[in-house]
């Protein structure tokens, strides 16, 4: 059984909180909060139970050096805004390192001290052994909140777990609940919607849900790889020769294990991606030469929007064409509404659909945003996840 916030005697103690920071930051200001906000309530309920509390996350790609504009400097001040009490940060080379150590020392009771970027230091990534020590001497408990990471096994996430009593925080326990009832329970019909750049990311996600998912929609480039396979003409569209194979497998066995799987019937087409340029619709199996399927057509929308309504459980993962330049964004827009529309329970997934959900202003429609693109990909591939499985390990001293 994974441990929980109310699992482990906290109250007083010194508790390090893993969670995850890793927030869009230019010109050293915070853009888009919301995985800030995503880690409060862990916070706050250890605020409440009168913790010592240190949390780290990484930032951006550092590659184990400090790099003066991914410092953690713009989250502190954000993450004491929203939390409403003082963060306590001070730059330095490394989370490990000896004036970080001092700077937690002093620390006193009750306060929140934020850690330097976890990524400064080149041992983070590498799950180095002393790091994770010099992590866990800071203190008397590990609470891992940060699912987007949890499938990386770095000294902040997985090392260190195993060197003190842990537990899961409130959003990882959120994330796994609601997408293990995905893998495991789901209320049916459930549809599952795929999108996004290539099979090749999406292909563990498939086998693994195969069975479970009533009708899979599988939208954006990928569906042109599926096309392909069976035979159909795609003209320039992206399509992935070297899985033509699998996908022609995948597909057998979708149809064995009664998992019903749509591609779309046409698409927006234009020979160029570029705003402004000349489209024309087409038979997704019958595109011409010199011409890409960019976006799913009308009638590929209409079939879709019209096999939502049934379903009481929904999964979107990757964006139904090149949303980011219009007009190739328009089925990812009319699916975004119809699941925000959908009386279902609704699950969405993955860092640029999140992004389109968010850019429409419609991810408080949704019953489930999940905070983690890659760790959902790999959780739902049927995965365990490192900084999952790290937790509980060490008992606590009775
Ligand atoms: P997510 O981050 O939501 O998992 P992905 O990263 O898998 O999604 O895919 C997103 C990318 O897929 C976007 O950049 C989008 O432009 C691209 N894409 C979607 N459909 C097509 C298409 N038909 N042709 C080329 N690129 C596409
Ligand atoms: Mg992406």
């Amino acid at each position: 059984m994974l441990p929980l916030l109310h699992d482990l005697e906290l109250s007083g103690a010194r508790v390090l909180v893993r969670a995850d920071l890793n927030v869009p930051v230019r010109d050293g200001v915070v853009g888009d909060d919301a995985r800030i906000r995503a880690a409060l309530p862990t916070l706050r309920e250890l605020i409440e139970r009168d913790a010592t509390i240190v949390v780290c996350s990484h930032l951006g790609r550092p590659k184990g050096v400090v790099d003066e504009t991914l410092r953690m400097t713009p989250v502190a001040e954000r993450l004491a805004e929203l939390l409403g009490v003082p963060v306590r940060y001070r730059p330095c080379d490394g989370p490990g390192d000896e004036a970080q150590a001092a700077f937690v020392h002093e620390a006193p009771a009750g306060s929140v001290t934020l850690l330097e970027n976890t990524r400064f230091d080149p041992g983070e990534t590498k799950n180095d052994p002393e790091l994770a020590a010099r992590l866990a001497r800071y203190a008397d408990a590990y609470v891992n909140d940060a699912f987007g990471a949890a499938h990386r096994a770095h000294a902040s996430t997985e090392g260190v777990a195993r060197l003190l009593p842990s537990c899961a925080g409130r959003l990882m326990e959120r994330e796994l609940e609601v997408l293990g009832r995905l893998v495991e329970a789901p209320s049916r019909p459930f549809l599952v919607i795929l999108g996004g750049a290539k099979v090749s990311d999406k292909i563990g996600v498939i086998e693994n849900l195969i069975g479970t998912v009533d009708e899979l929609f599988i939208g954006g480039a990928m569906a042109y790889t599926f096309l392909e396979a069976r035979g159909g003409s795609v003209g320039d569209s992206l399509v992935e020769d070297e899985k033509l194979e699998v996908a022609r497998d995948l597909a057998a066995r979708a149809e064995a294990a009664g998992t019903t799987l749509r591609l779309p019937i046409d698409s927006v087409c234009a020979r160029e991606v570029r705003e402004g340029t000349e489209t024309a619709v087409h038979p997704s199996d019958a595109i011409p030469d010199g011409w890409m399927g960019l976006d799913a057509g009308p009638e590929a929308i209409a079939a879709w929007m019209a096999a939502l309504p049934a379903a009481r459980t929904v999964l979107w993962n990757g964006p139904l064409g090149v949303f980011e330049v219009p007009p190739f964004d328009r089925g990812t827009r009319a699916i975004a509404e119809a699941v925000a529309a959908s009386d279902a329970v609704t699950v969405v997934g993955g860092g640029d659909s999140v992004a389109a959900l968010n850019a429409m202003g419609l991810a408080d429609r949704i019953d489930h945003v999940s905070t983690g693109g890659g760790a959902s990909l790999e959780f739902l591939e049927g995965k365990v996840l490192p900084g999952v499985a790290a937790l509980g390990t060490v008992r606590p001293a009775s």
